[in-house]
């Protein structure tokens, strides 16, 4: 047996003493239920290490990319926010500015000309204080007034609860003593045939959206909303996700192959779903967000070596993260992300997972 297999095999062991709750490495916790379904968790980013569910026939995978030492989400050079909170507002701001109660505020500018997913030291990259419970973990961090330019101290709680129904659920809550914005999601890297397996291309998608938001050549939305209907943003039935992935759409042409907020239909009860033919693994996504960001992980390029010591290459997982639509604080046309004082933020998405 190699280093690595005797490794795995420690894992292993670990993973299996540890009852529901319980710490591995310093701010780990690893959630068990009793089909076998496991979840890692890690202080540093309030952040999903790993899912690990059973496919048709039983067998378990990690379905989730990562690292396996929570050190090297810390280390690590490219930093795609692999499985990690988001906030204070996910997805981008335009320029990094904009105007409450008459204020005018500047964010840091991490992605060009915008501020994207909080900034240079956005929820992802900051510890959060961990308070275990029987089938969870409620993370909770302050975000200072004037963190990345953001006006407020905002408290933040993050909480995963694994369910007897093979469902994560996360339940964001935030309160403020200054009016500010907040949009908060999961930055989990789907692979439902195990992570590291070279493709999601032929995993079958359903988004329930009429509607998505195009964008402009910084990647935020234009001034126009348009319909999926034919076009390759058409999820409503599901469809395998490489299908219409290489069409020379322009918005395909902009973001590199999907990297786009889906408005979803009123009174949907099912946002998505995510389904590998080769393994039968399901996952829905259940959410009271209004909108959900597919991104095809067209940035990846082999560079990240992940936690089963393969390289993660391009479209080789997907994120479904859940949300208000990239830019809101500068569309009154978009459903609001302000938050005021004696407001409570709440919001709450669900990956449930089963096989088909
Ligand atoms: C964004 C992408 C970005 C990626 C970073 C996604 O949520 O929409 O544009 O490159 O996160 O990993």
């Amino acid at each position: 047996m190699n280093i690595k297999a005797i490794d795995l095999v420690l894992a292993g062991i670990l993973l299996v003493a540890c009852s529901s709750t319980k710490a591995t490495e310093t701010g780990q916790y690893v959630l068990k239920n009793k089909n076998g379904m496991e979840v890692a968790l890690a202080s540093y980013g309030a952040r999903i290490m790993g899912i690990t569910v059973p496919d048709r026939d039983g067998n378990l995978a990690d379905v989730v990319l990562g690292y396996d030492t929570g050190r090297a989400y810390k280390t690590a050079e490219d930093k795609p926010y692999l499985g990690a909170t988001i906030g204070r507002y996910a997805n981008r701001i335009s320029e990094g500015t904009f105007s409450l109660d008459g204020e005018k505020y500047k964010l840091t500018c991490n992605n060009g000309l915008n501020h994207l997913h909080g900034g240079s030291v956005g929820f992802d990259k900051v510890n959060w204080k961990a308070d275990k419970f029987k089938n969870g973990v409620q993370f909770s961090y302050v975000s200072k007034d004037g963190e990345e330019g953001y006006p407020g101290n905002l408290t933040i709680t993050v909480t995963y609860t694994l369910t007897v129904d093979n469902a994560l659920e996360i339940d964001y809550q935030a309160t403020t003593d200054k009016a500010t914005v907040v949009n908060l999601t999961n930055h989990s890297y789907f692979n439902l045939s195990g992570e590291g397996s070279p493709t999601v291309l032929n995993h079958e998608l359903m988004i329930d959206a009429d509607v998505f938001t195009p964008v402009n050549n910084t990647a935020t939305p234009l001034k126009k909303s348009q319909r999926v209907a034919g076009t390759p943003f058409d999820f409503r039935k599901a469809k395998p996700v490489g299908r219409d992935i290489e069409q020379h759409h322009e918005q395909l042409v902009l973001g590199k192959g999907y990297d786009h907020n889906f408005i979803l239909n009123k009174n949907q009860k099912v946002a998505a779903e995510l389904y590998d033919p080769a393994s039968g693994r399901l996952m829905e996504v259940l959410t009271d967000e209004p909108g959900v960001q597919l991104y095809t992980a067209n940035f990846l390029n082999n560079s990240l070596i992940g936690k089963s010591g393969r390289s993660y290459q391009k479209r080789s997982a997907l994120c479904l993260e859940t949300q208000h639509f990239p830019n809101s604080p500068n569309r009154p046309d978009f459903p609001s992300t302000i938050l005021r004082p004696g407001e409570v933020y709440k919001s709450q998405t669900r990956y449930r997972f089963s096989v088909r």
